[in-house]
């Protein structure tokens, strides 16, 4: 798989897809998003958790907990918690944060969702004010992960913006975005103009 893939609405991935090279986070907590086992621990592609350890590193020496909170999910998978949000807080809520199935980059095993460590306890809610992502926005791509679903691209990814979410895109590449102010949907309509 090409680590600049677009997953969204439009571009939809196989239903039966998985990826290759899956390993298993060591995150010391039980995955936040278990609808089925409580025991199972988040998955993403080996590069990618490679990556992460180091961001992990950088970030702990900034005084900062990180771990991966949510990681691939299966279309399976993201079609129980579709079901589950909807059912809890109805179709409009689901459509704004939710992807359905197939819609969903984590399926790719390249994104995951973050969690922090605060007063002993691990915080899922990310906030734009936290510190841990006000140093992640300006650090991560630095390791190949860029800030998928930003305040000022809403208009673009269709997507709230998503504070806890990261998307593994490579180091140029993550570099280029980071400098140029530009999500992975204007880097793909680039890509098509230059063809
Ligand atoms: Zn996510």
């Amino acid at each position: 798989m090409e680590y600049d893939i677009l997953v969204n609405k439009e571009h939809l991935l196989n239903k039966d897809y998985v990826p290759e090279n899956l390993v298993i986070t060591d995150n010391n907590e039980n995955n936040f998003h278990h609808y089925k086992d409580p025991t199972l621990k988040p998955m993403v592609v080996d590069i990618v958790y490679k990556a992460f350890l180091e961001l992990q590193k950088e970030a702990l020496k900034n005084g900062y907990v990180i771990i991966i909170d949510s990681g691939y999910r299966s279309s399976y998978y993201q079609e129980v918690i579709w079901n589950n949000i909807v059912k809890e807080k109805g179709i409009e809520y689901a459509q704004k944060y939710v992807m359905p199935p197939t819609s969903s980059e984590h399926q790719t095993g390249l994104a995951f969702d973050i969690a922090y460590l605060y007063n002993d306890t691990f915080i899922d809610d990310v906030k734009s004010t936290d510190k841990e992502f006000l140093w992640l926005k300006e650090n991560a791509y630095k390791f190949g992960f860029i800030l998928r679903y930003p305040l000022d691209k809403e208009y673009i990814t269709g997507i709230n913006f998503e504070p806890w979410h990261f998307r593994y895109v490579g180091v140029e590449l993550s570099t280029y975005l980071y400098q140029e102010n530009m999500c992975l949907e204007e880097y793909h309509l680039l890509k098509r103009k230059k063809l």
